[in-house]
């Protein structure tokens, strides 16, 4: 496909609705429930990987919808004593293949369309690893920063009460995501566990390690990321060592990304989070900014390079652009100004589909999201299959399968892409997207 083509495919997919087998008006209605800007999105990347994943139509029009969308509301008794009802989501995307799975986030922008489209990518990015999982994901729409641990813990713990119904070790699996953290899927565990009777620590992953949680969970994400990124320069006849990167988002997948990038000897040049970047062209010194961080909670305040602001830090000049705080970053706006040889996507969604027009014409390669952040999710399949069976491996050997997982499915991503003459992301879903219709055939749509 030539980059222009590339394109128009990528217009036609954004506007037309494509050609398929069960009648329109048969999902037309729920179509609404999920459509945000997001989900649009996630169904207009899979339209457009559909024709080179060459599967059958009626397999396709079944995976442009979840399975499962279950809306709850969540009465949470603040410290004021008042009482505020938050709106919660879970959205099961596929369960072809084995459970679902897939974080949980707090956030203002928590909508069951947004949870809808991460689950839809938590699906290819499972499949891509070979993950006996399909995709899932959940949240509550909140302002997490503004609430006192007492409050985060009972939210928590009836949110997990209404979505008993749905979750388990057999049906659907969370773990942490925006805004959520160990402790958060210690709440959850103990929430599910007593109403079992019994500890059940393969209901969550990314759990602290005292009560099941893999001793590489916590690191895993930021360290596949930068797996990824140290395989694209070796066949880019690169040295990670020799690049300077830019990471946005400073927090448990942008900080640890930036730490292995150090240790890497690569330099680390810019860096930001919620507060805003700071620059160096000398380069950051990385462990003490992240000293500074538990300090202080965030980059506010420290002097350690020139500041600013998020926007000025996604068009610094630079080798390597890592992603990792949100979706939407890089639009139609600012892609013809982004300055990077390479585009690493830690977050999921970061990158518009206009955008990847642009990126794609300007030959910036972008290391996609549902390969590049997967370390974290298969480290949590490590989690909970330890879990299961009541063994437990060290970190090194933790790293060691994590790394082939990740260099195997860059290999096949990067194959896919060469032959087809597609960008990576399109690469990678039509990989994801064969191992689900595969499934899917094999198993037959029931009844
Ligand atoms: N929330 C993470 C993701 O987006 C991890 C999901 C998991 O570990 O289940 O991939």
């Amino acid at each position: 496909m030539t980059p222009r083509r590339a394109r128009e495919a990528i217009q036609e997919a954004r506007y037309t609705r494509p050609a398929v087998a069960s009648p329109p008006e048969a999902l037309a209605h729920a179509q609404l429930e999920w459509d945000t800007p997001l989900y649009r999105m996630a169904v207009a990347q899979f339209d457009q990987a559909v024709p080179v994943a060459g599967i059958p139509d009626d397999i396709a029009e079944r995976l442009r919808y979840p399975e499962r969308s279950t809306i709850v509301s969540i009465p949470v008794r603040m410290d004021t004593g008042r009482r505020v009802v938050f709106p919660g989501y879970r959205v099961q995307h596929s369960s072809i293949i084995g459970p679902t799975k897939g974080g949980i986030r707090y956030d203002a922008n928590v909508t069951l369309g947004e949870c809808a489209a991460l689950a839809m990518w938590m699906t290819w990015k499972c499949a891509l690893l070979r993950l006996p999982y399909g995709g899932a994901k959940g949240g509550v729409r909140c302002d997490p920063r503004s609430l006192s641990i007492g409050e985060l813990e009972r939210l928590t713990r009836r949110f997990t009460s209404e979505l008993l119904p749905v979750i388990g070790p057999k049906e659907d699996i969370p773990a942490p995501d925006m805004a959520t953290n160990e402790q958060t899927m210690a709440w959850m565990m103990d929430t599910y566990s007593m109403q079992r009777g019994f500890a059940v620590p393969e209901i969550v992953t990314g759990k602290p390690i005292s009560i099941g949680g893999s001793v590489f969970r916590h690191e895993a994400t930021g360290a596949g990321v930068v797996m990824v990124a140290s395989r694209a320069c070796d066949r880019l006849g690169l040295s990670l060592a020799e690049q300077r990167c830019v990471v946005q988002g400073f927090g448990n997948v942008g900080g640890i990304a930036s730490q292995e990038l150090h240790d890497r000897g690569a330099s680390v040049t810019a860096v930001s989070d919620v507060s805003g970047g700071l620059h160096s062209e000398d380069g950051l010194d990385i462990p003490s900014l992240l000293e500074y961080v538990r300090e202080h909670g965030s980059l506010e305040g420290c002097a350690a390079g020139r500041r600013l602001t998020n926007e000025e830090l996604l068009e610094t000049e630079c080798d390597i652009l890592v992603l990792a705080a949100r979706e939407d970053q890089i639009t139609e706006d600012n892609a013809p100004r982004i300055h990077a040889r390479m585009i690493v996507e830690g977050a999921n969604g970061p990158t518009s589909l206009e955008a990847d027009g642009v990126l794609w014409e300007r030959e910036i390669p972008v290391l996609p999201d549902i390969l590049t952040n997967a370390g974290g999710v298969t480290v949590s399949y490590f989690e909970w299959v330890q879990d299961l069976g009541r063994i437990f491996w060290t970190r090194d050997e933790i790293r060691a399968k994590l790394e082939l997982m990740l260099s195997d499915a860059f290999d096949r991503v990067w194959d896919l892409a060469e032959e087809h003459t597609v960008p990576l992301r399109t690469g990678a879903l039509v990989a994801g997207i064969r191992e689900v219709s595969d499934a899917l055939e094999a198993r037959g749509i029931f009844p």
